[in-house]
């Protein structure tokens, strides 16, 4: 009889303890970093010279997910920091792309574009004409806000369990990395290239508040001015020390392939464009970035407060020398002191035991063709650009007695017909898609080619890139046809800008990225199993206990949770 009352009262005991027990700890602070192009490998690749209070800090005292996948087929930038900040697919908070064609303005547009917030600072706009990253060359006014995000992110959710009084930040070099972090209802602030500041939009603000003024006035990015980026450690400590001067490097607008990179005088046109090839972009980040944490008294209440910094450099390095190279080596221990140098301010100012750490990436990257090459893999560039004109397009073109060009345009993964020119032959939309996606799936480099309507329709069998395909696909945003990439295959020309290599596909070596949580008490552990970075926002939720985002469907990562949720 005893035993039956125990195995009755047992259960109960049990519920009781696990769901119904004392609050759960709360951090003060959320601190999620963003790495711009960190491929899963890479710390632990270059962890043997690295310190201890950093990438190695995160890999023993945090739980550490080692196998983390994006499952969208467009691994970029404003799609990996959209779903980071969301917890959704591409396809559902319509961030599909850095650019899109929209068909109601007829034109490619930028994906944070907005002409009704214009950015505050006059002339801190994009220079076209030094400005490296294509996309941002894209956008049709200095506006800037996150209108385009159509679901909420998990940091609109925090504040709105606050009733607006949480304190949600985003900050880093690019504004795609700031803006989509701190979703519709945080700041975000990024940095000016040709100025030298950090700057906003008035979506956020409509004056700079004093503390901002205050760091611009102090002109820290010019510290840099007449140096050079020099080596960290001695040369022959590095696994790519006999390396430098690989001939598939960029030597992007006479920044130079070898050591030391002269950043050259604070004046000159390229010199803000210098600082985030290098770990100096990530430098100023941090700077800026502690600004903020002292000037907005950042985890200092009971009140969650959610500061997101996205770093950008390794994405710059990795784009111009590939990631196998001397200085993706130095940029990755530099960013390892970074990091260090973060942790110890967070500690002091909040507390690492008050601060939930989180990190990860927007996507990876791949290695350049040169490099694989080097080593037997088969690699190289593919060039839509030139499609219209192939033959195999041009026979289409005389059958559908298409004179004028009909590939319009082409951004990844994306590519657009002439729909003018369709529809005055009277031709059937769907069917030239399908007969241009027929006919680019022989081109070399091209691993699949399928028409919106497929697509729409659901008419694909169940396979790899299809489903990839389908998380990406925005019926409003999305092309005439996804175009990916055979393994290895990559663009490297951006209207004559000249890459060393480009990521966005969606293959491993793009979709593998970190995810890591530390911080309060969390203890180390390593996590094997399939993850993806959109169930951070599920997990964040869990915890903090906001409702979900409007879009996110991840999986709450119970290895966290059940570490935090036991307090
Ligand atoms: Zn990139």
């Amino acid at each position: 009889m005893k035993f039956k009352i125990i195995l009755l009262i047992l259960p109960v005991f049990f519920i009781a303890g696990t769901v119904f027990s004392q609050e759960s700890q709360k951090p003060k602070l959320i601190l999620q970093i963003t790495v711009d192009q960190l491929r899963g490998d890479l710390p632990e690749k270059f962890m043997k010279n690295m310190g201890n209070d950093g990438f190695r800090y995160l890999k023993e005292q945090g739980v550490w997910y080692a196998n983390a996948h994006y499952g969208h087929a467009n691994t970029e930038t404003v799609v990996g920091h959209t779903v980071l900040a969301t917890g959704a697919d591409p396809s559902v908070n319509g961030m599909i792309s850095n650019v899109w064609f929209d068909r109601e303005k007829g034109r490619l547009v930028y994906n944070i574009e907005d002409a009704r917030y214009p950015i505050l600072t006059e002339n801190a706009d994009v220079d076209a004409s030094t400005e490296i990253d294509q996309s941002q060359v894209i956008a049709g006014t200095d506006g800037r806000s996150p209108a385009n995000i159509i679901t909420t992110t998990f940091s609109d959710e925090l504040m709105l369990m606050t009733n607006g009084k949480a304190k949600v930040f985003g900050v880093s070099v690019k504004d795609r990395g700031a803006v989509t972090m701190a979703g519709h209802t945080g700041k975000a602030f990024w940095f000016s290239k040709p100025k030298g500041e950090f700057i906003t939009s008035s979506y956020y603000y409509n004056e700079y508040p004093e503390w901002v003024k205050q760091w611009n006035k102090l002109r820290f990015p010019e510290t840099f001015s007449n140096k050079a980026w020099n080596l960290m450690h001695d040369k022959s400590t590095y696994l790519f020390g006999n390396d430098d001067d690989q001939e598939w490097e960029m030597d992007m607008a006479g920044f130079g392939r070898t050591f030391p990179h002269q950043y050259g005088p604070a004046d000159s046109a390229y010199y803000g464009s210098y600082l985030t090839f290098s770990p100096a972009g990530d430098d100023i980040t941090l700077n800026f970035a502690k600004a903020l944490i002292e000037a907005e008294a950042i985890g200092k209440d009971d009140i969650t407060d959610y500061l997101s910094i996205s770093f950008s450099s390794t994405d710059y390095v990795g784009h111009l020398f590939g990631p196998s190279s001397l200085e993706a080596e130095d940029n990755m221990l530099r960013l390892d002191s970074t990091l260090a140098d973060l942790f110890a301010f967070i500690d002091k100012k909040v507390g690492l035991e008050n601060t939930l750490i989180i990190l990860s990436a927007d996507h990876g990257g791949p290695d350049v063709p040169g490099y694989l090459e080097s080593f037997g893999i088969e690699s190289g560039y593919v060039s839509p650009d030139k499609w219209d004109k192939e033959p195999s397009i041009q026979a289409l073109k005389q059958k559908f007695g298409i004179g004028q060009e009909l590939i319009h345009d082409f951004f990844p993964p994306y590519l657009y017909l002439n729909e003018e020119i369709i529809k005055a032959k009277g031709l059937e939309l769907e069917e030239v898609e399908k007969a241009v996606a027929k006919e680019l799936m022989s081109i070399k480099g091209v691993a699949l080619a399928v028409s919106s309507f497929a697509l729409q329709k659901n008419q694909l069998p169940d396979t790899y890139l299809n489903r990839k395909a389908l998380r990406n696909f925005n019926r409003k945003r999305s092309g005439n046809l996804l175009i990916l990439f055979e393994p290895q295959y990559f663009i490297n020309d951006f209207n004559g800008e000249i890459v060393a290599v480009n990521h966005g596909g969606p293959w491993m070596y793009d979709s593998y990225v970190p995810v890591v949580f530390a911080g309060m008490d969390i203890k180390g552990l390593k996590v094997t199993r399939k993850v993806e970075p959109k169930d951070i926002v599920s997990t964040l939720t869990n915890i903090i206990g906001t409702k979900p985002p409007s879009g996110a469907d991840g999986e709450v990562l119970n290895e966290v949770t059940s570490q935090l949720n036991s307090k």
